[in-house]
C-alpha cells in the first residue's frame, strides 16, 4: 500500500494531511490482541486536527497498551478522486491500515452539515452506507458528539452512538468489547453487554412507529433489556480527567496552531437557544493550578507559540482574574501569546485585551444575539444595552476601530421592530465613535445568522422561520445596514440553515434524504463552495421527505420527539417552564446566583451552583 500511496500522494495539493507521522502522534508496536479504533472526523485534516475533543481522546486511548486509536478524516477533493480511480481504500494516518480493517470507525458528529461526508468515509472505506448492510467483518461503527442528542438521522447508518462524555464511555465500551471477545461472543451479544452502559444508544435495538399525521406514535424495543431511555455519560469533575500535555502537532497550517487547556465544562447562564449551555451541564472546572501545570507543558511539548483557553464562555471562569493574570506573565516570560476568546466586556476584561493585544488591536466581538431588550429577554441573553454601549464605549476609548456585532434572524417571537434595533445598535456605535474619536478609520460588522431550533434547548419545539421569511428579514436588515457609512453586514445562507434544521430535528426517515443526496453527490455541505441546494431537495423529493415537517412546524408539548429516547439530563418540565417563560419575555438567572431547577443535580453534583448567590 505504501508506494501506492507514494504515487498518490505526489499528485494530491495538500499531501502532509494524509502521511501522519507528525510530532506526538502514536505509534505502537500492533499486537494480534489489540483493538483497533479509527477516529474519523468528518471534514478535512485542518479543521479536524483543531478540535480538541479529538486530541483528549486521542492521548487517552493510546495510554491503553492494548488499544491502538488511529485517525482519518475526509480527504479532500483531489485525494478522493485518486483513491477512486485508483481502487484505493481509505486508511489511517498512523499505520496506512485500510479503516475496513480495525475494529472499531468512530465519529464526532460537530454539526449536522458533515452528515454526508459520514457516509463519504464509509464510501471511501468500502463499507456499506446502511449498518443492515454492514456484515461482522466490517468495523463497528459507531459516533458521538453534539449531533448525537439528536442521533435519529443517522440511526440507520451508525451501530452505536456514545452520547455524553467520550473521556467516560469510549474507555468503558472498549473494555467491554474486550470482555465480550475473551467470551468468544458474537456481535449481537456484544451489543447486547454494550446497551447496558449509561450514554450507549444501540438503534437497531428500537423502531419508531409514526402515525398517519407523520409524528411519532411509540417506539417499540426490539430487546426487552435495553433501555427506554439513555441517560447521557457524564464526568462528574474534570480536575482529576486526563488531559493531552503532548498534543500532536501537525506539519501544516490548521485552523488553529496552538496550545489549548480546557478551563472548564458546562455553562449556567441558560441561553435558551443554545444547545451546549444544556446538554454539557452542569459546569465543572479545572483548577487554576492544573490549568497552568497543562498549559506549560503544553508549550514545552509542542514549541507552540500561541496559548488559548477553552470553555464555553472563557471569563466565567470563577477565579478569572487571578488565572488570566496568571497566564499573562507565564506567557510574557515564555514570549508566547495569549488569546483568550469569548470574553465578557466588563473593566477587567478590557485591562486584559490591553495586556495581550497592546497596539495590535484586532477586531473586538460582541454577540448581543437580538436588536431589542424584549428579544434578548425572550432569549434568555443576559446583556443589556447598557452592557453593549458601556462596553463600546471603553473600546473605542482604548482605540479599537473594528467592533464585530453577532445577531440571530428568525428567533421565536421576533418581529421587525427588533430588526430594526439592530440597524439602531449599529447606527449609535458609529454615532458613538464619532463623538469619541471624530473622523477616521472605523467599522462596524454586523453578521446575522440563522435561528436554527435544536434538540434539548427550550425552543425545541418552536417552529423556524421559513426560507422566504428569512429572506424577507435579510432584505429588511439589508436595506438599513448597507448604505450606513462605517457598517458591513453579512448574514448567513437560508439553504444551509434549512438544511440544518431538518436533521437538527429530524427523525429516522430522513436518513433516507441523506442517503440519496449522498448518491446525488452532495458533500462538504458545510462549505459554500460544494453545498448543492437543488440536490438536496431532488433528494427530499425523491424519498418522501418533506423538509417542511422538520423545520416550519410547531411541536406540542404532547409529541414525542424524535430525541425524547436521550435523556440530557436536563428535565422536559425545565424545557417547558422555559420556553413558557421565553414567551411572556421573562428572565431565569444564571444559577451560580442559585439552582434554577433544571434537574441536572439529580444526577450529579453541580459545584458552581449558588456560588454567586
Ligand atoms: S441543577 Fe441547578 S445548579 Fe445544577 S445546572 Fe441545573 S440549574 Fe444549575
Amino acid at each position: 500500500m505504501n508506494a501506492h500511496l507514494d504515487n498518490i500522494l505526489k499528485r494530491v495539493e495538500k499531501p502532509a494531511r494524509y502521511i501522519g507521522g507528525e510530532l506526538n502522534s502514536a505509534n505502537k508496536p500492533i499486537k494480534p490482541d489489540m483493538l483497533r479504533f479509527c477516529f474519523a472526523f468528518p471534514d478535512t485534516y485542518e479543521i479536524g486536527m483543531s478540535y480538541l475533543g479529538m486530541q483528549i481522546l486521542y492521548h487517552i486511548l493510546n495510554k491503553e497498551e492494548h488499544i491502538f486509536c488511529e485517525r482519518t478524516f475526509c480527504p479532500g477533493l483531489d485525494m478522493e478522486q485518486l483513491l477512486r480511480e485508483e481502487n484505493m481504500p481509505l486508511f489511517t494516518l498512523e499505520t496506512k491500515t485500510p479503516v475496513r480493517e480495525m475494529d472499531f470507525l468512530g465519529f464526532t458528529l460537530q454539526y449536522e452539515l458533515s452528515f454526508t461526508n459520514v457516509l463519504n468515509i464509509l464510501d471511501l472505506s468500502g463499507l456499506p452506507l446502511r449498518r443492515q448492510d454492514r456484515d461482522d467483518s466490517c468495523p463497528i461503527v459507531i459516533a458521538g458528539g453534539p449531533c448525537a442528542y439528536n442521533p435519529e438521522p443517522l440511526a440507520d447508518i451508525v451501530d452505536i452512538f456514545l452520547v455524553g462524555d467520550g473521556e467516560v464511555l469510549l474507555p468503558q465500551l472498549f473494555g467491554e468489547y474486550r470482555l465480550s471477545q475473551a467470551a468468544g461472543e458474537s456481535r449481537e451479544d456484544f451489543y447486547k453487554r454494550a446497551v447496558k452502559l449509561q450514554g450507549v444508544y444501540i438503534p437497531k435495538f428500537y423502531e419508531p412507529v409514526y402515525g398517519e399525521d407523520g409524528q411519532i406514535i411509540r417506539v417499540d424495543k426490539l430487546y426487552e433489556e435495553a433501555p427506554d431511555r439513555i441517560l447521557r455519560a457524564i464526568l462528574p469533575e474534570l480536575e482529576s480527567a486526563e488531559f493531552p500535555v503532548n498534543p500532536i502537532v501537525p506539519f501544516i497550517e490548521t485552523v488553529h496552531d496552538r496550545a489549548v487547556v480546557e478551563t472548564f465544562r458546562g455553562c449556567t447562564r441558560g441561553c435558551r437557544f443554545c444547545q451546549a449551555g444544556m446538554i454539557y451541564r452542569p459546569v465543572r472546572e479545572r483548577s487554576m493550578m492544573r490549568i497552568q501545570e497543562l498549559a506549560e507543558k503544553q508549550l514545552a511539548n509542542t514549541g507552540h507559540e500561541e496559548l488559548s483557553l477553552l470553555s464555553l464562555s472563557t471569563s466565567d471562569y470563577s477565579r478569572f482574574e487571578e488565572l488570566a493574570g496568571g497566564l499573562m506573565s507565564m506567557c510574557k516570560n515564555s514570549n508566547v501569546s495569549l488569546s483568550l476568546p469569548s470574553l465578557r466586556l466588563d473593566s477587567f476584561s478590557f485591562k486584559v485585551l490591553e495586556e495581550i493585544q497592546g497596539y495590535k488591536k484586532s477586531g473586538l466581538t460582541f454577540a448581543p444575539e437580538a436588536g431589542s431588550q424584549r428579544l434578548r429577554d425572550v432569549i434568555n441573553k443576559g446583556i443589556t444595552e447598557e452592557d453593549i454601549y458601556h462596553a463600546v464605549e471603553q473600546a473605542l476609548e482604548l482605540g479599537w476601530k473594528n467592533i464585530k456585532l453577532y445577531f440571530m434572524s428568525g428567533l421565536p417571537e421576533e418581529t421587525f421592530e427588533d430588526l430594526d434595533g439592530i440597524c439602531r445598535i449599529a447606527a449609535d456605535i458609529v454615532e458613538m465613535n464619532r463623538n469619541i474619536n471624530g473622523k477616521g478609520r472605523f467599522n462596524v460588522t454586523v453578521s446575522v445568522s440563522n435561528f436554527v431550533p435544536k434538540a434539548h434547548t427550550p425552543f425545541q419545539w418552536m417552529a423556524q422561520d421559513s426560507a422566504e421569511q428569512f429572506r424577507e428579514k435579510h432584505f429588511h436588515l439589508k436595506d438599513q445596514l448597507r448604505p450606513m457609512r462605517g457598517v458591513t453586514f453579512n448574514y448567513h445562507s437560508t439553504e444551509t440553515s434549512v438544511l440544518e434544521a431538518v436533521f437538527a430535528r429530524g427523525d429516522r426517515r430522513t436518513g433516507k434524504a441523506l442517503i440519496r443526496a449522498f448518491e446525488l453527490g452532495c458533500k462538504f455541505d458545510g462549505w459554500t463552495e460544494h453545498f448543492k441546494y437543488s440536490t438536496w431537495m431532488q433528494a427530499f423529493e425523491e424519498t418522501g421527505v418533506d423538509k417542511d415537517f422538520y423545520t416550519v412546524r410547531e411541536r406540542s408539548y404532547e409529541e414525542i420527539l424524535p430525541w425524547d429516547i436521550i435523556d440530557s439530563g436536563i428535565s422536559k418540565a425545565f424545557l417547558i417552564a422555559e420556553n413558557e417563560r421565553a414567551k411572556k419575555a421573562e428572565t431565569t438567572q444564571d444559577c451560580r446566583k442559585g439552582c434554577v431547577g433544571c434537574g441536572m443535580n439529580q444526577h450529579v453534583p453541580c459545584e458552581m451552583e449558588g456560588i454567586n448567590g
